[in-house]
């Protein structure tokens, strides 16, 4: 294999803030290196999100690491975050409002 020094799975994601947008979003960790976008394709901020990822998901960015098959993200130093588990309960909580706005 090549020279890239092994990481754990849940390294390979940073949580930035986007231009534009108030959630936390996921950008790769080499970001640096040219990759200035959030994994939703957004332009990253210069300032670090003030929240946690859990606190305020972007779940575009975290279906995006679940389909370069990235699933687990360290959210905080003492905390990962299952990235599936976090779609489908924030998919649960969605639908319920809304079916709470219907009714
Ligand atoms: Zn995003």
């Amino acid at each position: 294999m090549g020279h890239v020094a092994k990481r754990d799975m849940e390294d390979l994601l940073h949580p930035v803030l986007a231009n534009g947008d108030t959630g936390v979003h996921l950008a790769f960790a080499e970001w640096t290196l040219g990759l200035d976008k959030t994994l939703c394709r957004r332009v990253i901020g210069s300032e670090p999100p003030m929240v946690t990822f859990r606190d305020d998901a972007c779940l575009t960015c975290a279906n995006k690491a679940m389909g370069v098959a990235i699933h687990l993200f360290r959210d905080t130093d003492s905390s990962v975050v299952d990235l599936g588990q976090l779609i489908t309960t924030r998919d649960a909580e969605d639908q319920r409002s809304r079916s709470t706005d219907m009714a």
